[in-house]
């Protein structure tokens, strides 16, 4: 579901305080992620955004008449094309509003899908994703079809040609839902295969997870971007959300950044969110990033892991905890809470914005992905110089002494390394 048109768009966030229903708290929180979520859009451009009171709901405009029309004016003069409403907005609110406001609008769950949209990666996902985009817009259609029949009811007009549009705009989307709805079944099947072709990306794959804000986007960048850590390696196949990195020394790997967890994500967007997540399945390491100074932190890490253990990752992938924004913590409870991480190998205390203790992440990410290593003595006989230069070659040796059959190698490596030994013939 494309709405945005292609250029920059420019783009006002607004987040309703409703009296009465939200404690001012839960509407602050949700306009700082609303925001984040909308500046994650590609081709966008924040200008502005506000928090609105409102004392009682408007069935028409959602806003009550002032407010509609001072926002207009602000539109007007700042030359906004889309407003996003962090909010369920009714079909009528929303048309009444593009008319008054010539703008185009987002509501809550629109916004959420759009983010999904650019993000869905797997064929499943992106299946997933515009099936419930299908759905939402159905759901839309039906709410803008009581309506018209709600007012068209006094005068007995029955079948008019609205509603024969609507249905069949309705019939289309079902059909379009069931086709879709067999291709997943299809894909769903062989996800072994697709798992498989996944497998032959060349270096281990390291995938980010967290709730959105939390800093994922920000240690992605930082991670591919600074030489000081990495060097970055062209792979001209991979997702734009996925960057094949070299780590000081040579382990390289690829990370991916992907689709943040969303409070309160509405129940019709679950499995859409779900399948965007299909490529940590693949991952062999899990960066779980946190903002450790967020007062939710605790909550939002036992949702992540919950949708992690449900996905069926959290037994088979070794998982680091990042907790991420240090530099935003009082001294005490940094130090506490530095205290607390030292003394559990898989968690990392960092902070994106200014890069400290990034490299004691990447140390331990090396160690978490790097395969087991284990010593071995070996015995080479003279003909076999092909062998014993590959020993040489790729740093396993320890020690190395000769008798009169051949030279005796002390050797510590992994069981790719020995196979890989074993395959040569001199
Ligand atoms: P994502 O939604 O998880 O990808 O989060 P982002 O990387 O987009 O970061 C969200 C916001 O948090 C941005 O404004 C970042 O500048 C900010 N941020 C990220 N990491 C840190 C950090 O370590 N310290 C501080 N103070 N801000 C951070
Ligand atoms: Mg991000």
């Amino acid at each position: 579901m494309k709405v945005l048109k292609k250029g920059n768009t420019s783009v006002w966030v607004l987040q309703p305080k409703i009296k009465n229903n939200k404690s001012d708290e839960t509407a602050e929180a949700s306009f700082v992620e609303a925001v984040a979520l909308s500046k994650a859009l590609p081709l966008i451009t924040v200008v502005g955004s506000m928090l609105v009171s409102i004392e009682t709901l408007s069935p028409k405009e959602f806003f009550g008449s002032g407010k509609v029309n001072q926002l207009a004016k602000i539109f007007e003069l700042e030359k906004i094309d889309l407003v996003i409403i962090n909010n369920q907005i009714s079909p009528v609110q929303q048309r009444n509003l593009e008319t008054k406001w010539q703008v185009k609008i987002l509501d809550r769950t629109g916004l959420i899908l759009e983010i999904f949209s650019d993000r869905a990666v797997t064929k499943e996902g992106v299946l997933q994703v515009e099936m419930a985009a299908l759905s939402y817009q159905r759901s839309r259609l039906v709410r803008a079809w009581t309506h018209l029949e709600r007012q068209r009811g006094g005068l007995g007009f029955v079948g008019g040609p609205g509603e024969t549009q609507i249905e069949a705009d309705k019939r289309a989307i079902d059909n379009q839902l069931v086709r879709l709805k067999r291709k997943l079944d299809k894909i769903k099947k062989t996800r072994d295969l697709h798992r498989a072709s996944r497998a032959k990306v060349p270096f281990p794959t390291v995938a980010l997870v967290g709730y959105t804000n939390a800093g994922k986007s920000s240690l992605f960048n930082l991670l591919t971007g600074a030489s000081e850590f990495s060097e970055d390696l062209l792979f001209a196949t991979l997702d734009p959300k996925m960057r094949a990195i070299n780590l000081k020394s040579k382990t390289k790997i690829i990370i991916s950044d992907t689709v943040g967890f969303i409070s309160n994500l509405p129940t019709e967007l679950i499995a859409a969110f779900r399948a965007t997540l299909e490529e940590v399945l693949a991952a062999d390491l899990i960066l779980h990033v946190r903002d450790i100074s967020h007062h939710n932190s605790e909550i939002h890490g036992l949702e992540v892991e919950k949708v992690l253990q449900d996905l069926g990752i959290s037994d088979e992938t070794p998982t680091l905890e990042i907790w991420n924004k240090i530099d935003l913590l009082e001294p005490e409870m940094l130090e506490s809470l530095k205290n607390i991480s030292e003394r559990k190998a898989r968690v990392c205390c960092l902070s994106a914005l200014n890069g400290d203790g990034v490299s004691i992440l990447i140390e331990k990410i090396k160690s978490l992905i790097e395969p087991e290593k284990f010593p071995e003595t070996l015995l080479v006989p003279f003909e076999f110089g092909k062998k014993k230069a590959w020993l040489h070659e790729n740093g396993v040796v320890l020690n190395e002494v000769y008798n009169d059959v051949g030279y005796e190698f002390d050797v510590i490596w992994s069981a790719q390394q020995k196979a890989k030994y074993h395959s040569i013939t001199d």
